[in-house]
């Protein structure tokens, strides 16, 4: 048994679910490059980020030194609601495989926003009402954060207005209605509400719209009304930070279990809940504790880490937002309306790209069919119909557990199953009746993106 392999102290009584969060970023030696000024090319101050940003949650972003941070009580609370989530040994799929090998996934979706999202909604909810905010804007893609948000902010009393992502707004009318029953005010984007969202628009007619158009028009609604703030659901550090609670909870069940991870997986969109649920194993790893084989999933369609280049970019298509340093495709680029909404990003959280740099995490991407081949295989077998973005993580939890049948080697694999699919079911659909399509760009397309990064040495 591998018992007390952990310091419990920082957890709760019931020793698995965690009164800090926890901070890779302070045991990185080498740091994740700092965000700049989009108007001084400098790195960007505290005081220029809380134009934007709600201050605690500045704090948390440049923070790149304090190892625990408390989770506050309120926040806590909230999570108690749904929280230890549980992890789920796939005890079925390991005899259809026929592998050695164990799996365990770690399941998100037992809230009604249905993700991980929730888990970074709350917390940013409660420091915008903490600052005496009147509401917060954000973008969604597949409307899993805007849907957490609504929620957060409707526990909170805060008000909540999402700009969605045009093709999902219209692929996901349900998702829609969710977010107004929580009190949000949804606008689809590229829309005639912002200066941004105008330009683009001529520039662009007929858009299915971006992730990084939308938040181009939440940071620029957010600016103009008193008493907002824009809040974003994926990329950033605070956002990993707060999705730490996964990685944390993984860490103590496994504990308890008497087991130690070989793989860890993830799908990864903006990168928060792989960065999350690696954070504490990435800890060890960096301190020389432990050793895990960490491997990030993402879309053919939409390969930042396995085609983009590590440089700094724009956040956002508007370029309105600071420039981080990661692994991108350029905001320019405009990825084929895909299935996995959630996985649509340019760009990737800049402490995952530093990881994936220093060789300490792995990369692979996967295609559409084959993910939906997983994700209904996966469905049969273990009951849970899970999201698009998270079958990208069972597909290769799947090939990772049917490599070690060949080998005979009886590894652990970790996977994050990061939510349900009940919204998805239009794709399900395509998928079903065999229109579903293989897009992915071409090293043109690629090229084309890159080109209007912004020269940043
Ligand atoms: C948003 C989302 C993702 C991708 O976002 P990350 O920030 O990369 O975690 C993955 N799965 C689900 C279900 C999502 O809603």
């Amino acid at each position: 048994m591998a018992q007390k392999q952990i310091p419990y102290k920082i957890y709760l009584e019931e020793q698995e679910m965690p009164a800090y969060w926890y901070n890779v970023r302070a045991d990185m030696k080498k740091k994740p490059a700092p965000l700049l000024d989009p108007a001084t090319g400098k790195p960007i101050t505290a005081e220029a980020l809380e134009k934007v940003f709600c201050r605690e949650l500045v704090k948390q972003e440049l923070d790149d030194t304090t190892r625990y941070i408390p989770i506050p009580q309120d926040i806590l609370d909230f999570y108690k609601m749904y929280r230890p989530a549980p992890l789920i040994r796939a005890y079925c799929l390991e005899k259809k495989l026929g592998t050695p090998a164990k799996i365990y996934y770690k399941f998100e979706g037992n809230n009604t926003s249905g993700s991980h999202k929730l888990n970074s909604a709350i917390a940013q909810a409660y420091y915008a009402k903490e600052q005496g905010l009147k509401g917060v804007t954000t973008e969604t893609g597949a409307g899993q954060w805007g849907t957490a948000l609504s929620m957060a902010c409707s526990y909170f009393g805060l008000d909540c207005r999402v700009y969605m992502v045009k093709c999902s707004y219209e692929q996901k009318p349900f998702r829609r209605e969710v977010m107004r029953t929580y009190g949000a005010q949804v606008t689809p984007s590229p829309s005639e509400t912002t200066a941004i969202g105008r330009q683009i628009l001529a520039e662009h007619p007929g858009t299915t719209g971006s992730l990084g158009c939308a938040i181009s028009e939440a940071v620029e609604a957010a600016g103009s009304m008193e008493g907002y703030r824009y809040v974003l659901g994926s990329v950033l550090s605070q956002v990993m930070l707060h999705q730490s609670v996964i990685g944390m909870e993984t860490l103590a069940a496994l504990d308890k279990y008497g087991e130690k991870a070989d793989i860890i997986i993830g799908c990864a969109g903006g990168g928060s809940n792989l960065g999350g649920l690696i954070a504490p194993f990435m800890g060890q790893k960096l301190r020389g504790e432990a050793d895990y084989q960490f491997i990030a999933v993402e879309p053919s369609s939409c390969p930042s880490l396995t085609r983009g280049k590590y440089v700094y970019d724009y956040c956002d298509t508007g370029r309105v937002c600071p420039l981080a340093k990661m692994y991108t495709l350029g905001s320019g680029f405009i990825p084929a309306p895909s299935h996995a909404g959630g996985l649509r990003y340019h760009g990737m959280s800049s402490v995952l790209s530093e990881l994936y740099d220093e060789g300490l995490m792995e990369a692979r991407s996967v295609k559409q069919t084959e993910v939906f081949e997983a994700a209904e295989y996966f469905a049969r077998i273990e009951g849970i119909l899970p999201a698009p973005e998270s079958s990208h993580a069972i597909k290769v939890a799947m090939d990772e557990a049917i490599k070690c049948r060949e080998t005979g080697e009886e590894k652990t694999i970790v996977f994050g199953l990061t939510g349900t699919g009940y919204f998805d079911m239009m794709s399900y659909e395509k998928f079903h009746d065999g229109k579903m399509t293989d897009y992915v760009p071409s090293d043109e397309e690629i090229a084309a993106g890159m080109a209007k990064l912004p020269k940043i040495d």
